[in-house]
């Protein structure tokens, strides 16, 4: 009597796995023009399959369909790209969840904070991104924003990095000038215990110390450093500044470029360009406190609009810094430096939108599309140290991906024509990303 039950509660056991597998809840994306960021193409006509948060398949759509689908997503005339990454994000509106749908609606499924303000919890928000608590973004942060005056000596140094490693944060920021040997020591501790060190650049000791950092978070750090000779890079020739970059490359730290941030900061000094960035449509993404305090003429750097810095007017001086970072950006692009793509979401760099400007921002200063994604997409998964899941599309990845309605790599704005999200094989159609947009703007009222 054993037996017959057995292969009876077999062939159950079969069926209902066969109706299963027809609403399994994989989805795929078809006839859609394919950027796996593995390489500089474009494969058209493909079909991506997905399943529980990953790729299961991708194939021509003139093959025969692998599986069967739950959903079908239609791709036709439509780019996919891996989700992007803002890699340089500050939390500061009290509201977790809607920044967290600002980030997502403009197409970003990877997120580092880089800093942790008084009365946060920024461990927390990223177990709770990872449990689906929150959205669930690959979230990755820092610990406090650390000066001169948190580090003022090597029992402190200890003290801070063991706190950092206790905590579980995933990098420690330095973000100001150090003596020498407090530098040393905090790269020593550090190391000791796993706590990559990461920020601004070491202004007062020549080039390589800086170097010596996981990465350098803003490229206007270069603007204030020197070379060994003590010779300040802003005054080095074209031929020279190559060299530099070559340096910066072999030493394999990775360059965050947040030029956005400062392209605000100009654009406050200029009357006719702040009154466009009241007018800015996007103001409704920021909360009001913020709105107060930067769109208004109490916004700091509106103050040193008639300053002078060393006989120099602050607006000639600070653009003329602007033109030279991007110039360098472009050097240390074409020496293969590895950029990582941030905005450093202060002032008017809204988030979510600000990866989009500082993309464009990019292109601007004479970067390729193919090169800006880089470092979104697969140059921050290296340095997250996700690529096995992330960074590219190719089979066994997380599932998180941007449809686009236009090309990125023809040009980068098109990286703004959002069709459509998947953030780890869940889908957001542009009716839900509205919506996400349209909740942040009455949490924001
Ligand atoms: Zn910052």
């Amino acid at each position: 009597m054993h037996k017959p039950v057995t292969i009876l509660a077999f062939l159950f056991i079969v069926t209902v796995s066969r109706v299963l597998g027809q609403t399994s809840g994989i989805i795929s994306i078809d006839n859609v023009n394919l950027i796996p960021m593995t390489q500089e193409t474009v494969l058209s006509n493909q079909r991506v399959f997905i399943k529980d948060g990953r790729i299961l398949k991708i194939e021509p759509t003139s093959s025969p369909r692998t599986y069967e689908v739950a959903q079908i997503i239609d791709g036709t005339g439509k780019y996919l790209i891996p989700g992007l990454s803002e890699m340089h994000y500050h939390w500061r509106s009290k509201d977790i969840e809607s920044d967290l749908k600002l980030l997502v609606a403009n197409g970003i499924t990877t997120v580092r904070n880089m800093a942790e303000f008084d009365g946060q919890n920024q461990v927390d928000i990223r177990r709770k991104t990872a449990s689906g608590e929150l959205l669930g973004l690959n979230y990755f942060t820092s610990g406090p924003y650390l000066q001169a005056r948190d580090l003022a000596s090597s029992a402190q140094v200890s003290n801070v990095v063991k706190a950092h490693r206790e905590k579980g944060y995933n990098f420690l920021k330095l973000a100001d000038n150090l003596p020498k040997d407090l530098y040393l020591t905090l790269l020593a501790e550090a190391q000791a215990n796993h706590v990559p060190v990461v920020g601004h650049a070491q202004r007062n000791l020549p080039l390589e110390y800086s170097l010596r950092m996981k990465s350098i978070e803003h490229v206007e750090e270069f603007v204030y450093l020197s070379d060994d000779n003590s010779n300040p890079l802003l005054k080095q020739s074209a031929a020279d500044l190559q060299e530099v970059a070559q340096q910066i490359k072999a030493s394999g730290v990775y360059v965050g470029t947040t030029l956005v941030v400062f392209d605000f900061i100009n654009n406050c000094l200029d009357d006719t360009k702040f009154s466009a960035l009241q007018k800015s449509e996007l103001t409704k993404y920021l909360v009001r406190e913020e709105r107060k305090n930067f769109l208004t003429e109490r916004n700091d750097y509106r103050k040193l609009k008639n300053r002078e810095f060393e006989g120099v007017k602050a607006p000639v001086l600070f653009s003329s810094y602007y033109a030279w970072m991007k110039d360098f950006t472009r050097t240390m692009a074409s020496n293969g430096v590895n950029l990582l793509t941030g905005s450093d979401t202060y002032g008017m760099v809204i988030v979510g939108f600000s990866l989009h400007k500082e993309f464009e921002l990019l292109q601007e200063a004479g970067l390729k599309p193919y090169d800006i994604l880089l470092a979104s997409t697969v140059n921050p998964a290296r340095y997250l140290n996700t690529y096995p899941l992330e960074g590219t599309i190719t089979e066994g990845k997380n599932a998180n991906f941007v449809l686009l309605g236009k090309n990125p790599l023809t040009d980068i704005r098109n990286t703004k024509s959002i069709a459509g999200v998947m953030l780890k094989g869940k889908w957001f159609d542009q009716k839900a990303l509205k919506q996400m947009l349209q909740e942040v703007e009455a949490a924001y009222k």
